[in-house]
């Protein structure tokens, strides 16, 4: 019997579960939520070395929280990395890895154009009030986005970038890292853990949005930085500071629809292949953006690089803009919602939803075109999936 399973479906449907072993009768199977801000600390000698570090123990819930704790040490294990810290939204984990990867770093942090909107805007604010230098490169010219990563002080790259799905070759990028000693950030949260595994390629940290495929249900909006070796003092004191941890509840949420995430991408793997296959086939469309497709530009570079395609993709109308503004009112089963990753199909238009934040020069830049639709495929039966595409693109 394998007493530490590497796979993954076993390690989720375990996931957060507190051990059996000696002195475990009685001990609920599953984490409690431990919901108090605040936490005794005992007596002057207990207090110092609980604030000292001298021993391990709880003050303060934005300090160290014992959900928030094992939700971290959870997806740390899923993912492969030594640490994690668990942030309050993924922008929250965005910003704390970034921070934390420039820290003591001279360069500028390197990311591309078509990493997710909001993320976009955070470095946007980050550098225009904050000084915090920042340089977007183009990763469609691979000579221009190496030439950038040799000489930065930190990247951060999204891949397959959200929403048109092109792919970044971590591996690549991490070697020319190497040679200047840039931390690679790795947006991992498109893809999941499930399918694609940036620590393989050498990767410093990587980071989701836990309001995806993690937690899965779309109840919540939680995030995650892992660390592929262990969190230096400095990084905690970034992410304690920052503020941006989240409740106990929510971290238990994430916890709890983990214990499916092997389940769920599973179907949401096998429903997004055949969507983007069925969507390729229609006369109405005139171009899908997903990486399980052969016809994907970055073919050879996808079976590199990920296990599957994942569930999300997104679709050009050939009917332009007109067919793209009809298209949401159309929908029946599929939701007219931003977000992806829930068990709900979801549909919605970048131009005016994610991207809008962006100049329209810039979102030309981005390739986000007026007639573009992102389809977050969820676990629905296939038959209905397609029915409903069916009719709201004969409309
Ligand atoms: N990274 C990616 C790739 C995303 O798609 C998102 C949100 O859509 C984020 C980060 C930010 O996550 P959150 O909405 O949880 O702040």
């Amino acid at each position: 019997m394998n007493l530490d399973p590497r796979h993954i479906a076993t390690r989720c449907a375990h996931g957060g579960s507190s051990r059996r072993g000696p002195g475990g009768a009685n001990q609920p199977f599953h984490q409690p939520i431990v919901q108090s801000a605040i936490f005794d600390l005992g007596t002057s000698a207990e207090a110092e070395a609980i604030f000292s570090g001298a021993q391990k123990g709880y003050a303060y819930s934005r300090f160290g929280n014992p959900s928030v704790e094992a939700l971290a040490e959870t997806i740390a294990g899923l993912e492969g990395g030594a640490e994690a810290l668990v942030t309050s939204s993924g922008s929250a984990a965005v910003l704390c890895a970034v921070t934390a990867a420039l820290e003591g770093r001279d360069g500028p942090l390197v990311t591309h154009h078509d990493i997710y909107g909001g993320s976009f805007e955070l470095l946007r604010i980050l550098s225009g009030i904050y000084h915090v230098p920042v340089q977007t490169v183009d990763s469609a010219n691979p000579a221009q986005w190496l030439d950038a990563v040799a000489r930065a002080g930190a990247v951060l790259l999204e891949t397959p970038s959200n929403p048109l799905m092109r792919l970044i070759d971590i591996g690549g990028t991490i070697a020319r890292a190497r040679t200047c000693g840039a931390p690679v950030i790795v947006d991992n949260t498109v893809a999941t853990l499930f399918n694609q595994r940036p620590f393989d390629f050498g990767a410093d940290w990587v980071l989701h949005s836990t309001s995806k495929y993690l937690n899965g249900h779309s109840d919540m909006i939680g995030g995650c930085i892992v660390r592929r070796e262990r969190l230096s003092a400095a990084h905690r004191a970034i992410h304690k500071n920052l503020g941006g941890t989240v409740n106990a509840l929510d971290a238990w949420l994430v916890l709890r629809g983990l214990r499916t995430f092997a389940l769920r991408m599973e179907a949401h793997n096998r429903n997004g292949q055949a969507v983007a296959e069925w969507l390729l086939r229609r006369p109405e469309v005139a171009r899908v953006h997903y990486p399980g497709l052969p016809s994907h530009p970055q073919a050879e570079l996808f079976r590199r690089q990920m296990k599957h395609g994942g569930a999300l993709l997104s679709f050009e109308l050939a009917g332009g803009e007109a067919a793209a503004c009809r298209f949401p009112d159309r929908i029946k089963l599929i939701t007219h919602a931003v977000s992806l990753g829930g068990m709900e199909s979801l549909a919605a238009r970048p131009a005016m939803s994610s991207h809008r934040s962006m100049t329209p020069a810039a979102r030309l830049q981005a390739g986000v075109s007026d007639s573009l639709i992102r389809l977050s495929v969820g676990v629905e039966a296939l038959e209905d999936l397609l029915a409903d595409l069916e009719q709201a693109l004969a409309g």
